[in-house]
């Protein structure tokens, strides 16, 4: 296929360029005026954008939480990614504590072979682990790993297994990332509120103020300082956390962070309304005036990925919650923390440059190139070179996308950004050459996405 007349925009810039696919799927040139030779599908671009695939990566497409469990799957949630342009993920596996981290990759493995788009893992641990245990997975080609500091009772790390993660990890050359919040500082506020009969949905953002995100943010980076290990900090969603990242960064320290669209666009409002409680994410939206500092941070460069934490579940289940009570939830413990956003990562971030806020080139920097490189897919992943994956976008910039929830291919019956009409939307996206979504529909089939083993050491 030859992909002409439109705009490329990657890490070599922004310029009118074709785009030619060879027949083994990979990127074959990339150059003005290619001229189509016998036999080649031509694709005009005109007026269009041509991208890189988008890498997201923060996805949850296989979790249970107590009760209930998120409602795309691996063959679900990434057909709608498909859609939306993006053609790489890279999901958390939680090997649970006692569970021994192979078996639990095991079984994510076994549910991603249902993936339409290429995928990798990411693998969390909730207790010590062997540096061993680190080796096997890096041999595996899952070269990071996550730690919270956040739900003592299940998934918390302290701080002494985080060095210790820290530093068995960055001697096999991986990366650790974190979920920063300070756990016991929330759970005391939750037992306060508890305490106090304030059991509503809002209570969910009062007990995670920002100020604990900040906290850890700073806490986990002096302790990669210590360690002199890289560290990445997930679904950051605050503007202290932000200037935590910030001061680390102006030390020295190899400190990168992610951020996510409802950060970027949610706010307590939203918490605090009719149906609030479809919008329980974890840390929480905020209030508004986080989020022009989280724009100010992915202008400058201090954020450095846009991932979605994709994690949706119906509202019938969010009603339940995660003890599944027929009845309803009874406090704000209890509901079911996540949103669905797969789909949608790319025109939200796109309609960041619209509104002026960032370059062309920096969303495709955030959203493809940035998340490839961290996490050992470079080049492969998130560039248009020769010899790239020929996974590709023809990004229509004034195509109008519903993101009302039945107008959208995620499987979710509620949609964080309902009653709103995006502007920008893919025409076109190859996943290896292949065609997996034309004109809004997904084209593709479950299979079609191939494990990504992913190298140990990330590029700058
Ligand atoms: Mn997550």
């Amino acid at each position: 296929m030859l992909i002409a007349g439109g705009i490329v925009i990657d890490v070599d810039g922004e310029r009118p360029a074709d785009v030619r696919v060879g027949a083994d799927g990979r990127i074959a040139e990339v150059g003005p005026a290619l001229t189509a030779r016998d036999g080649e599908v031509v694709h005009d671009a005109t007026g269009r954008l041509v991208i890189p695939g988008g890498v997201d990566a923060h996805t949850h497409l296989h979790l249970q939480v107590g009760a209930v469990q998120v409602s795309d799957d691996f063959a679900t949630g990434t057909a709608a990614a498909a859609v939306g342009g993006t053609t790489t993920v890279i999901e958390y596996v939680t090997a649970h504590r006692g569970q021994a981290p192979l078996d639990a990759l095991s079984i994510w493995r076994a549910k991603a072979e249902a993936a339409c788009i290429d995928y990798g893992f990411h693998m969390t641990f909730t207790e010590a682990v062997t540096e061993r245990a680190v080796a096997e997975c890096i041999e595996y080609g899952i070269t990071s790993f996550k730690l919270y500091m956040a739900y003592p009772d299940s998934l918390q790390v302290d701080d002494g297994v985080i060095v210790d993660v820290l530093r068995s990890t960055s001697r096999h050359g991986g990366l650790v990332t974190v979920h920063a919040e300070n756990g016991p500082a929330i759970s005391a506020l939750q037992r306060e509120a508890l305490l106090a009969g304030r059991t509503g949905v809002i209570e969910h953002s009062r007990t995670r103020p920002a100020l604990l995100e900040g906290e850890a943010t700073a806490r986990a980076a002096a302790l990669a300082e210590l360690v002199g290990a890289p560290i990445y900090i997930v679904h950051l969603s605050s503007a202290p956390a932000l200037a935590a990242v910030r001061a680390a960064q102006e030390r020295g320290v190899d400190i990168r962070a992610e951020t996510c669209p409802e950060y970027l666009y949610l706010d307590t409002a939203d918490l605090g309304g009719e149906g609030g409680e479809n919008f329980v994410c974890t840390p929480p939206i905020r209030d508004s005036w986080h989020r022009e500092e989280l724009w100010e941070g992915l202008e400058r460069g201090w954020l450095h990925t846009v991932a979605t934490d994709h994690c949706p579940f119906w509202m019938h289940d969010r009603r339940i919650g995660t003890r599944g009570r027929p009845e309803g939830w009874r406090d704000f413990t209890e509901i079911p923390g996540g949103l669905p956003g797969i789909e949608t990562r790319m025109t939200l971030v796109w309609s960041g440059v619209r509104a002026g806020r960032l370059a062309a080139t920096d969303w495709v920097r955030l959203c493809a190139e940035a998340p490839a490189r961290t996490f050992g897919l470079w080049p492969r992943k998130g560039s248009l070179r020769v010899g790239a994956d020929a996974d590709v976008v023809v990004w229509d910039p004034e195509r109008t996308q519903s993101l009302d929830a039945e107008d959208l291919t995620m499987r979710t019956d509620h949609s964080p950004y309902a009653g709103h009409e995006s502007v920008g939307w893919p025409e076109l996206v190859l996943l290896g050459g292949r065609v997996i979504a034309s004109d809004g529909r997904f084209t593709g089939a479950p299979g079609w996405g191939r494990y990504l083993p992913r190298d140990q050491v990330f590029a700058d």
